[in-house]
């Protein structure tokens, strides 16, 4: 028991110190590119984090909390302390497992296909919400990955559009893993550019509010091309442990 606990304060001290660290990097960031460091939303990444260590950040102020498998989002819900923070799914999001997330999430980050939002859509209609998604975007066109293709995004764009019960937010990406930081901020700039030119077009039940790019390797560049909400993981709650019981 002693050494649990020892282990979990030290934790709560990593994550004071992460989190002041990258409140201050994102704010250098957002003024480099001409924003407002609070125009920028830090979403923390809680997959395989203890719901003790999560709710010690949202005390802190994290506001926007993403999990990005079903299962664990559904272990831990009723553990979240949602009084003073937003809950989000930002993982891979197979069509039978919408009926898991609907009136739990604010915001699901991972439609790519007609299929997945016409589902969001019918029971976000039967429990009488509207919900909030983003476009995730295959921008490096990696085969296996999940998003949608630059190519077809506007497609998948117009037919979400008439999709009566979700509101299109907004764009997120994922760049290739192994890219360098060169080609990384490419990724993020083309992004940006298709988040501009989508918000231009000024599409019914299209709101271009969020352009959600950038994890812990990569936040501060993200910011520098046009990001406004980071994902991050690991900078924050350290190295993830898994297979431990959370
Ligand atoms: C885990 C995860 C992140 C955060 O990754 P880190 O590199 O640990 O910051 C961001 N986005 C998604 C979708 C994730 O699953």
């Amino acid at each position: 028991m002693e050494k649990l606990s020892d282990d979990f304060n030290k934790r709560f001290l990593d994550l004071d110190e992460n989190y002041k660290v990258i409140k201050n990097n994102i704010a250098e960031a957002a003024i480099k590119f001409g924003r407002k460091p609070e125009d920028i939303i830090l979403l923390a990444a809680t997959k395989t984090v203890p719901i003790e260590i999560i709710n010690h950040g949202i005390n802190l102020g994290i506001e926007h909390i993403g999990e990005n498998k079903v299962q664990e989002l559904t272990e831990k819900y009723d553990s979240y302390d949602l009084s003073k923070c937003e809950l989000q799914f930002i993982g891979h999001l197979q069509t039978n497992k919408v009926k898991y997330l609907i009136g739990k999430v604010a915001m699901i980050q991972s439609v790519d296909s007609m299929k997945l939002a016409r589902e969001i859509s019918r029971l976000s209609l039967s429990h009488n919400v509207k919900t909030d998604i983003l476009i995730e975007v295959n921008i490096g066109k990696e085969p296996n990955k999940s998003g949608i293709i630059p190519e077809k995004l506007n497609d998948l764009l117009y037919e979400t559009a008439t999709l009566p019960a979700i509101n299109i937010s907004g764009l997120m990406a994922i760049p290739p893993a192994d890219a360098n930081k060169r080609d990384t901020f490419n990724y993020f700039t083309n992004m940006y550019k298709y988040f501009i030119d989508i918000s231009s077009k000024k599409l019914d039940n299209v709101n271009m509010q969020f352009l959600s790019m950038g994890m812990s390797a990569d936040y501060a560049d993200a910011i520098s091309a046009g990001s406004n909400m980071v994902r991050i993981g690991s900078a924050l709650f350290g190295p993830r442990i898994y297979n431990k019981k959370i």
